[in-house]
């Protein structure tokens, strides 16, 4: 984790309702990515300056590519509780 100071770039994200927890984490998920591309990351907190432009759309579909193949995600362990794990990563 680091701070990151006065930048400029973008922030994309989601808004997941609550019913949609399993596909993502409800509330807001959002990454940064400087002007320049050379930083950037999941954001945890930030604070925004004036003419700040903000855009978003409602979607309606949610499309999730996992990786094919042996050794991918086949082979995955998805069976236990990472929950805690995502707090700590998401506070
Ligand atoms: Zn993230």
């Amino acid at each position: 984790m680091f701070a990151l100071g006065p930048a400029r770039g973008t922030v994309v994200g989601f808004r997941f309702p609550p019913s949609c927890r399993g596909l993502n984490v409800p509330g807001y998920h959002l990454h940064f990515l400087s002007e320049d591309r050379t930083s950037g990351g999941h954001i945890l907190d930030m604070t925004t300056a004036t003419g700040l432009r903000i855009e978003a759309q409602e979607a309606g579909r949610y499309e999730v590519v996992l990786p094919r193949g042996e050794g991918g995600f086949s082979r995955a362990s998805l069976g236990r509780d990472r929950s805690g794990e995502l707090q700590k990563v998401e506070r």
